[in-house]
């Protein structure tokens, strides 16, 4: 506390009212110092508001590393994840009157099951702290005098870039914080859409768009769901960020799907040889309904290639039966693109962490400049942790800034 009382008070600004911004704005008031937020929609937290479908997914009961990736070593982030774990946020929003629930694999949400409870008690918090938040002030040029920020011709003693990243633009996703970050000769990588929808060329993927199933793909088990597009679902999101990658630099990337995980391959096979005698009539195109969805039954036997002269279950051979279990436990898809920046959750990529102090989130390029939040290399799974890493890196910036 004393430490507290005895540091000098600034005048800060932070470019963007977003989750990073305004935690850190809250924890810089509290120490005194004089706050404004620019941010460039017309309410904060826009993009919040959208997190979780509508509920929020405010952080994880597992914080750990191991969901967290940067193109530097991610061991680094580790300080920032100690000073503000899971017991502190939740110590954190609490105080700010957000009661927490936890579903059954560790992710965490307001217990209103509404986002705008996040956004509202942090608006309310920060605004009862005195932070200035300049709506609709999307800001464009920043100089610097030597001593000195100036943004729309006012003097600041220290800047916090707060922008995020470039996803979903419509929620105000932008790439001004790269380009700040550019200004101030950081360098960054180029950011690449993760937590994202798969764009697959499939020539018969409309057939069976709509179906929901929970399979796994690529050792990632939860929903998948196919799309005239592509793929969607949790278990797709789970993998996207390492596809996105890959596509960066090869044109097209094969995915695997598993739609019946909990049938090993044998006990599929004993079930089907038995099948083909018990609905030995039953047309070959709908002799799965009843396994599976029905648009699937039809798309499997099309998948698997089976002879078109065999038109019912009693003249599938076992070679057959074998081709069609390999479809249902590998269906594949030619996966080239994801869609993109539009869609996606998060970004990977960003500005490089090896530049920046990350015991302060000072850059250690240029003085009294800050970076937090997703503008930054790290990006983390789906599950609460890009907002932890918002959360904890705003946290880490105001506690340690002297
Ligand atoms: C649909 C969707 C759902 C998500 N769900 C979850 C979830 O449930 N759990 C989870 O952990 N993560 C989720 N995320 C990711 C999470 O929202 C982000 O990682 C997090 O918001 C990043 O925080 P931030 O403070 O870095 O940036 P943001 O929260 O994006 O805030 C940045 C702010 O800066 C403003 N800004 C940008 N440039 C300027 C400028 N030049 N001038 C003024 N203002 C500017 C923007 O308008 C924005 O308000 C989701 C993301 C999306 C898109």
């Amino acid at each position: 506390m004393n430490n507290l009382k005895n540091t000098k008070k600034y005048n800060i600004a932070i470019i963007g009212a977003g989750a990073s911004g305004l935690l850190a704005s809250i924890f810089l008031t509290k120490k005194n110092h004089t706050v404004t937020i620019f941010e460039k929609n017309n309410k904060v937290g826009k993009k919040l508001l959208a997190t979780g479908n509508g509920r929020c997914n405010v952080t994880n009961e597992n914080i750990s590393l191991n969901n967290f990736y940067s193109h530097s070593d991610i061991q680094q982030i580790n300080p920032i994840l100690e000073n503000f774990n899971y017991k502190k946020c939740k110590n954190f929003f609490n105080n700010i009157g957000v009661e927490f629930v936890n579903n059954e694999i560790g992710r965490v949400y307001p217990m209103s099951q509404n986002s705008s409870s996040i956004v509202d008690s942090l608006e309310y918090e920060a605004l009862n702290n005195g932070v200035k938040i300049e709506l609709n002030s999307k800001i464009e040029d920043i100089s610097y005098d030597e001593q000195y920020y100036i943004i729309n011709g006012k003097k600041y003693d220290k800047l916090i870039i707060a922008t995020g990243s470039t996803a979903m633009p419509k929620l105000g996703g932008d790439k001004s914080g790269y380009n700040f970050a550019k200004q101030f000769h950081h360098s960054t990588i180029d950011p690449f859409a993760s937590l994202v929808q798969l764009v697959s060329d499939n020539k018969n993927l409309e057939m069976i768009s709509g179906v929901k199933v929970d399979g796994v793909v690529e050792n990632k088990q939860g929903d998948i769901l196919f799309t005239k597009y592509g793929l969607s679902g949790s278990a797709i999101l789970d993998i996207s960020r390492d596809i996105s990658y890959k596509l960066q630099h090869q044109k097209s990337v094969k995915v695997t799907v598993d739609i019946l995980p909990t049938f090993s391959k044998n006990k599929l096979v004993d079930m089907l040889l038995q099948r083909a005698k018990t609905l030995a009539s039953r047309d070959i195109y709908v002799w799965l309904d009843g396994i599976v969805n029905k648009k699937l039954s039809r798309y499997i036997i099309i998948e698997s290639k089976i002879p078109e002269n065999i038109k019912f279950a009693k003249f599938l051979n076992r070679k057959d039966i074998l081709k069609i279990v390999h479809t249902i436990k590998n269906l594949e898809f030619n996966i080239t693109d994801t869609k993109g920046f539009e869609t996606c959750e998060v970004c990977a990529g960003g500005v490089i962490l090896d530049d920046i102090n990350l015991h302060t989130m000072e850059s250690k390029l240029q003085k009294n400049l800050y970076f937090i939040g997703e503008v930054l290399d790290v990006d983390g799974d789906c599950g609460g942790y890009n907002l932890h890493f918002a959360w904890a890196s705003g946290y880490t910036l105001a506690q340690n800034l002297r």
